[in-house]
This record gives structure tokens, sequence and C-alpha cells, in this order.
């Protein structure tokens, strides 16, 4: 069965305030299907979202997220889009490449505030955060580890670090 199928088979409600996600979570939340599939998507709307920020000059509390989790699928949106698409048309145009190669870039999956955010589940205000209101889920379910790899956030029964969804070796 494809993974969006075990997803569903397998559902599990996060509960309205996902309280059993949050860093201080106790008990811990064991790992599933679900909660994984959830933490990488939401984890990559939000590094996508900071480089559209970034190379847009778009402000980050009006840019929006929608995640699809059995279509292992994220959208990030500009709220109030003026027709003619504006500056995303732009950034497309003339940086489409440049904002590629930034998502994949080392420096970019790090935090500023070093160690403490890594061990805290990497993720802080000072990097993959966003605005409360340009997040579909107060910030929570939120990780540099999905991508990067390293200590798993802090709600996590299973303490043994992550692989990195983008440091994962695929054969050639
Ligand atoms: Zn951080």
């Amino acid at each position: 069965m494809r993974l969006g199928g075990l997803l569903i088979e397998q559902y599990q409600d996060f509960g309205r305030f996902l309280d059993g996600y949050r860093e201080r979570s106790s008990p811990r939340t064991p790992r599933s299907i679900s909660n994984f599939i959830y933490l990488l998507l939401h984890t990559m709307a939000h590094h996508f979202a900071h480089a559209v920020v970034e190379y847009s000059g778009l402000e980050h509390g009006s840019m929006g997220e929608y995640l699809f989790p059995a279509d292992l699928a994220f959208l990030v949106y500009r709220k109030g889009m003026t027709p003619d698409l504006g500056n995303l048309s732009a950034m497309w145009r003339n940086q489409a490449l440049t904002m590629f190669e930034r998502l994949l870039s080392d420096r970019t999956l790090k935090c500023d505030s070093g160690s403490l955010c890594d061990q805290r589940g990497g993720a802080c205000p000072a990097c993959i955060m966003a605005p409360e209101v340009a997040c579909i889920a107060g910030n929570n379910l939120l990780s540099r580890a999905a991508l990067n790899g390293g200590m798993p956030p802090g709600w996590d029964a299973d303490r043994t670090p992550l692989t990195g969804f983008l440091r994962i070796d695929t054969p050639d």
C-alpha cells in the first residue's frame, strides 16, 4: 500500500490544540505514520515559505499554508494575492534556480541559535518558525531535524536521532 493510503488507514486526530505535540508534552507521544508525515510536510512548507519571503520581499505574515498529508503535499500561498501575482512571479522568473539551491544548502538548514535549538527539537523563532498568523498548526509539529537530521522534537517518545529527509542517500 502507498504511504498516503497507510496514513488514511492509521489516521490519528491530533486534537484541537495539538496537546500531545508540545515541546514539553508529558507523557511523550509515540512516533506514527500520521505525525511523522505531518512533521515532514509542515517543516518543508515552512522551509519553503522562508525562501519565498527572502526572494520575493513579501512579509512572512502575508503568507499562508495548507497541508494535504494523504497526498504528501503542501501549499504555500500569499493571502490577498493581486491578480498579476506581483512579487511571486518576479521571484520565479529571476530567482527560481537560486531559490531551489538555497532550499538544499546546509546554511539554511542550520539555526543561528546553535546547539540549544538543535537539542530542543530543532525549531525556534530564529530559524524555521513562522509568525502565528502564517502557521496552520501554531508552530507545532515542526523541526529542522525532519529535513537535516538530529535530535527529535521534545514530544517524541523515541529519543533516537532522526535521519533528515534531505540527508537520505538514494541510489543513483
Ligand atoms: Zn532555531
